[in-house]
């Protein structure tokens, strides 16, 4: 049985809400996306985590390109890059471009589909929405206290 989870999460990837905020803010997206009822649903809560994470959109990837000067990335190369950064627990994010001789954020590549990186985030398994709205994102992030995205990912 394959699943959906849809996440949102602060658009920095090193922002952490106060509990108070955090829950506020699961409860919110979990009333604008409820979980579906074709599998046993899984409640929606805020997840705090000590480091930063990755936050992959499962089968929905298909490319990662640069942002600034728009060349696709060698899977291989962006691979071995974030295997580079979780060592550390993320806590940097900054590479070197090999296209343009940038430095830039991993969590800034332009991904298809979205993906990103956060220490506070909030999955929302198998809703029975497709992507949230613009409105949808600002409420949440307003409660939260900070903006937030979303990453749909296909398992
Ligand atoms: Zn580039």
């Amino acid at each position: 049985m394959s699943s959906d989870v849809l996440t949102v999460f602060p658009t920095d990837p090193y922002w952490q809400p106060s509990r108070v905020g955090g829950t506020r803010a699961a409860a919110l997206a979990a009333e604008l996306a409820p979980v579906g009822r074709r599998t046993a649903p899984v409640p929606t809560e805020p997840r705090w985590h000590e480091g930063v994470v990755f936050v992959d959109c499962g089968s929905n990837f298909e490319a990662v390109g640069c942002r600034l000067c728009g060349t696709p990335l060698e899977l291989t190369w962006w691979s071995q890059a974030v295997d580079a950064r979780a060592v550390g627990g993320f806590e940097d994010l900054e590479v070197l471009m090999p296209c343009c001789a940038a430095v830039h954020s991993l969590n800034d590549l332009d991904y298809r589909w979205p993906c990103g990186f956060a220490r506070f985030d909030v999955p929302i398994w198998n809703p029975e929405r497709d992507w949230l709205e613009e409105w949808d994102l600002a409420a949440i992030g307003k409660v939260l206290g900070h903006p937030v995205r979303q990453v749909r990912a296909h398992y």
